[in-house]
C-alpha cells in the first residue's frame, strides 16, 4: 500500500509494460523525458495546461526532443 509513495513520475511502457524512470526533465520548456527499466526505451512527455503529463512518443534515441521542430 505504501511502496510506491513519492513515485509521482511512475508509468509504464508502450513496448514492455515495465515500469519507466525518470531520465530527464526540463520545466521551463514543460516535458520530460521516461526511460523503460527494462527495455530502454525512451518515453517523451509533454505538460498539458492543466500541469497533467501526456505522452507524445516514445523512441530508441534519447534526443528525438532536438530533432523535432
Ligand atoms: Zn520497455
Amino acid at each position: 500500500m505504501n511502496e510506491k509513495a513519492g513515485k509521482t513520475y511512475a508509468g509504464k511502457c508502450v513496448d514492455c509494460g515495465a515500469s519507466l524512470e525518470l531520465y530527464e526533465i526540463d520545466f521551463k520548456k514543460g516535458r520530460r523525458i521516461m526511460q523503460c527499466t527494462r527495455c530502454g526505451l525512451y518515453h517523451f512527455y509533454k505538460k498539458g495546461f492543466f500541469g497533467k503529463w501526456k505522452l507524445v512518443k516514445a523512441g530508441r534515441v534519447s534526443d528525438l526532443w532536438r530533432k523535432s521542430k
